[in-house]
């Protein structure tokens, strides 16, 4: 049996690992089109910043090391094309372009920074944050500058926040919406913008970036209200997903290009699989199909795909768009949905909103952490929830992950044994807080 897997990163080389242990009868290939696999993309920002200063900590496994596992890792090899019906590949490499056949096919050739055509666009000190490539280029033009602009103002926007102010850089960001941070509710944005206002951030919200000019040793970042001089730019405006050189297979996709896919990965065309930020996910609490391009997903659907093959009927029906995001010492984190997704939702939704400490108020550290938790008005089923505050904040995501999956109601999740110890929680934590503040 052959299986060939296009893209060699988070989906791709879970998949490739597994099958590589379920399946070592069977010729696995993997093309990549860069020189790197299996990164871990979501430490990039934080080798910006320097806390981490070692760029090989991000390489998770070699090419050597696969190599080894019995998988033909194939750099620099490009798809460019699909015949669903022949089943074959069109791979083009240095020396031009092959044909692959294949048994299954794996596509997971995740997204790529959009970066809106405007002049400037690619000038030097201008940049995105994909790669390790693009980690290694931006930290080293970091040491030469005193301020950044970063145009967005989603995760990747915020980390990049943090990773500058870290380096003492002045920094702005400029939005094109009315609030960043928009997976969350309302609320939670406008207490990101003051926090960043607290910290000398300058967030410009409403602007839209039209042109970049040098002017001498800066930048001059043109919006449709003025413009700010940098010596760097960063594009973090969101992603589309690679599979434009799947145009003319016949694959499924919805508008932004993503693989629409169901609950085994499968996509509609015989034998072709897809997964991870090249594919669409199913919202476990909607059962809407959304766009979620997170690392949570894309490595548990490629180890999937490699069961499935192997004869598993596994599916993947979790997805929640479960997030966490450090911006300096505010932590944030979601699962399920808020307002923000309640036209997604069939039946009513009711939110409530409480405030308590990170742990006991006479330890060290103390700090408040808010949450917003989302149940069906009707049952009490606890579907979202949404956390912002101090250190200790983010991992309570966790306990409604797992309540939401359960279908657990507010009065259940509220009277939870928790643990607790002065350093950690509260004898009744802020979770407990929350759920109990949902009226029976
Ligand atoms: C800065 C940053 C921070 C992040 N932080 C988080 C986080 O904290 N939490 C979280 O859950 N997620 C985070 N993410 C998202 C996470 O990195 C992605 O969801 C994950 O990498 C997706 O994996 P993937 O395998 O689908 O795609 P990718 O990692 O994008 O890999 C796809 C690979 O396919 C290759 N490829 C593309 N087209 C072709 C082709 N035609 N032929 C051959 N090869 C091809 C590409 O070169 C690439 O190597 C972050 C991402 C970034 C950029």
């Amino acid at each position: 049996m052959k299986i060939v897997i296009v893209g060699g990163v988070a989906a791709g080389m879970s998949a490739a690992a597994k099958l590589s242990r379920e399946m070592p009868e069977a010729q696995i290939i993997v093309f990549e089109k860069t020189q790197e696999v299996s990164y871990a993309g979501c430490g990039l920002p934080y080798y910006v910043s320097g806390e981490n200063a070692d760029i090989n900590k991000l390489r998770i496994r070699t090419v050597e090391q696969f190599r080894k596992s019995g998988i033909d890792v194939r750099l620099g090899h490009t798809v460019i094309g699909l015949d669903a019906k022949n089943k074959t590949v069109d791979v083009e490499n240095e020396a031009g372009v092959l044909q692959e056949s294949y048994d299954y096919l794996i596509i997971t050739t995740g997204a790529s920074p959009i970066v809106p055509p405007i002049s400037g666009k690619d000038l030097p000190g201008v940049f995105v944050l994909k790669t390790l490539q693009d980690a290694m280029a931006m930290r080293e033009a970091l040491a030469q500058v005193s301020s950044v602009v970063i145009v967005g103002g989603g995760y990747i926007g915020m980390e990049l926040v943090e990773a500058f102010v870290h380096q003492n850089k002045k920094v702005t960001v400029i939005e094109r919406l009315d609030r960043v941070l928009t997976l969350f509710d309302r609320e939670f944005s406008e207490q990101v913008a003051d926090y960043l206002g607290n910290n000398d951030v300058d967030l410009r919200l409403n602007e839209t970036v039209t042109e970049i000019r040098r002017e001498g040793s800066n930048l001059s970042v043109l919006t449709d209200k003025g413009s700010v001089l940098a010596q760097m730019a960063v594009f973090a405006v969101g992603v589309r997903p690679n599979t434009a050189f799947l145009k003319d297979s016949g694959i499924e996709m919805i508008g932004n290009g993503a693989i629409v896919i169901d609950d085994q990965m499968r996509t509609n065309l015989q034998d072709v699989f897809a997964a991870g930020d090249c594919a669409t996910v199913n919202h476990r609490v909607t059962g809407k199909m959304k766009y979620i391009p997170l690392a949570t997903n894309a490595n548990k659907q490629g180890k999937l795909i490699a069961e499935i093959i192997a004869g598993s009927n596994k599916s993947y029906t979790q997805a929640l768009g479960s997030a966490m995001i450090k911006v300096m010492d505010l932590e944030l984190a979601k699962t399920g949905i808020g307002e923000s997704e309640a036209a997604d939702y069939e039946g009513e939704l009711e939110h409530v909103t409480v405030t308590a400490g990170n742990h006991a108020h006479y330890y060290p550290g103390h700090g408040k952490v808010t949450i917003k938790l989302t149940v069906d008005k009707q049952s009490k089923v606890i579907v979202g929830a949404q956390l912002i505050g101090a250190p200790g904040t983010a991992l309570r995501v966790d306990p409604f992950v797992v309540a939401i999956t359960a279908k657990m109601t507010a009065s259940e999740f509220g009277a939870l044994d928790f643990g607790y110890a002065p350093p950690f929680a509260s004898t009744w934590d802020v979770m407990h807080i929350a759920a109990n503040a949902v009226k029976e």
